[in-house]
């Protein structure tokens, strides 16, 4: 048995910061990846997808290119298996970046392969048993597949095997209209696929407000994705084009053909095959990792950061479970999960930039409110550049002025947030916001002029 101060499981987004932490201090960190090091982001999630979507920008630039005068002779093509190798360039880079990092930090030991606990201090890393008094569950997840009729009779497509796609598929038929979905759909088409989006809720993306959905689905259909949502009876079945997907909505036909079909129904947490049972760590039903508010499990000297925990699904909430767990634990302070503003990003184009809660959330505190809406077409960078979809919407609660919560779909709508996501951190009214100066011309520069004509919600 090898006996060290820490050991990490998993080189996901907070174990290999944390690594850099704990042997910054002193400690001696045990390191278990069973794949790749750097996690789902950098190899099969953000990284590759938005490498793929500035590709797929380029192609809708490029076919766009005579609205702003450019003259380009003979169709666009695109040549997927250059597309490809841009962005197996950029996550081999990456992943070998993370792990030289890891394999050269002093006082880190690197172990490849599965981890399981055997007790609550003791890992068992094949042959290797290792001891120490804390452990951190940094393990992720992993996409779903759904239990649906026929899903074990036709090859399908995960966010992972998208990935290593070097032909256009002729027609995609992407199940499940939410975040991995759209962003796969609209890069495809763009790429010169036909795609089919089919979702069970009547509306895309439904945990955002319904004048977004729509609003993302107009931009959708007006690039030739058909859109089936109401999708009650989802089921596969092979077909000599590929696979045959029911759809069985209220209008339209009700199948649909394709020659590939990717899952996009949502994650589930890489905790099963890790004995959380031996070390007597509690998960909830769905297998994430019960923690509190400094992410400590119910086991002392175990932590769970990352998907895993159910308390976040994004590359900063796991990074910002690592800013916690240490500072908690190396500098003395006591930072909570529940400080944190939730802050996110659709890539599609243009993307969503989202802070806080949905109107519709606001609604149902019950609280008074005060709504701002401005449609992107008011947007002078916007106009210039060409690219006027989408709106921006802020909420606040009109008695504390606060601001609860924005969306902005629109061009760079995914860096504009931040100004609201620092408002809203900073704890301040939203006038703060309203008397800055922002910089002409930019998407920013309407969000102080859309809070200066805040409206009551009836
Ligand atoms: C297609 C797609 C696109 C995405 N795009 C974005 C985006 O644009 N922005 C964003 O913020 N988020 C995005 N995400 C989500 C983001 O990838 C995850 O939230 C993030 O990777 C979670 O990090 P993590 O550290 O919790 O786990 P992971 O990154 O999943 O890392 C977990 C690591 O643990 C290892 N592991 C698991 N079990 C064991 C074991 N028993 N023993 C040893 N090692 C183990 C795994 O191999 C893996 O390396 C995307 C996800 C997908 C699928």
């Amino acid at each position: 048995m090898r006996e060290f101060d820490a050991i990490i499981i998993g080189a996901g987004q907070a174990g290999p910061t944390l690594a850099g932490r704990l042997t910054g201090a002193g400690m001696t960190v045990a390191f278990v990846e069973r794949k790749f090091f750097g996690g789902t982001c950098v190899n099969t999630g953000c990284t590759p997808t938005k490498t793929l979507v500035a590709s797929a920008y380029a192609a809708h630039l490029a076919r766009r290119a005579a609205d702003f005068g450019v003259l380009l002779d003979g169709p666009v093509r695109v040549d997927m298996k250059r597309v490809k190798a841009r962005a197996d360039a950029i996550v081999t880079e990456w992943r070998a970046g993370i792990e030289r990092r890891l394999r050269e930090m002093k006082g880190c030991t690197v172990i490849e392969g599965q981890a399981r606990f055997e007790g609550p201090q003791r890992v068992r890393v094949g042959d290797e048993l290792l001891a120490a008094p804390r452990v951190f569950i940094n393990v992720g997840g992993r996409a779903s597949v759904p239990d649906m009729p026929g899903v074990h009779e036709v090859p399908f497509l995960n966010n992972r095997s998208m990935l290593e796609l070097d032909q256009l598929p002729e027609h995609l038929i992407v199940v499940g209209g939410s975040y991995v979905g759209l962003e796969f759909a609209q890069m495809y088409r763009r790429f010169g696929a036909e795609v089919t989006v089919v979702e069970k809720s009547p509306r895309l993306i439904a945990r955002e407000d319904e004048e977004t959905s729509a609003a993302i689905r107009e931009i959708l259909i007006d690039e030739g994705i058909d859109v089936r949502t109401g999708a009650e009876c989802i089921s596969l079945a092979p077909h000599e084009q590929g696979v045959q997907v029911g759809i069985n909505c209220e209008d339209g036909e009700p199948t649909s053909v394709g020659s590939h079909v990717l899952l996009a129904v949502g994650r589930r947490p890489n905790t099963d095959d890790l004995g959380l049972d031996a070390a007597g760590v509690e998960t909830d039903e769905r297998g994430y990792i019960k923690v509190d508010d400094g992410l400590a499990t119910n086991v002392p000297g175990i932590w769970a950061l990352g998907d895993c925990n159910g308390r976040g699904a994004f590359t900063h909430t796991a990074y910002n479970d690592f800013e916690i767990v240490a500072a908690n634990l190396l500098d003395g302070e006591s930072r909570r999960v529940s400080e944190r503003v939730l802050g996110y990003a659709l890539y599609i184009d243009p993307p969503l930039g989202r802070a806080g809660i949905t109107e519709r959330e606001a609604r149902l505190t019950g609280r008074p409110l005060l709504v701002g809406k401005r449609a992107m077409s008011s947007v002078s960078r916007a106009i210039e550049k060409g690219e006027t979809k989408g709106f921006m919407k802020i909420v606040v609660d009109a008695e504390t002025r606060k601001i609860l919560g924005a969306a902005i779909l629109g061009m760079s709508g995914d860096e504009a947030i931040h100004g609201v996501l620092d408002i809203m951190h900073a704890g301040v009214t939203y006038e703060v916001l309203q008397q800055t100066m922002p910089i002409h011309p930019t998407v920013s520069e309407l969000i102080p002029t859309m809070l200066s004509e805040m409206r009551p919600v009836e």
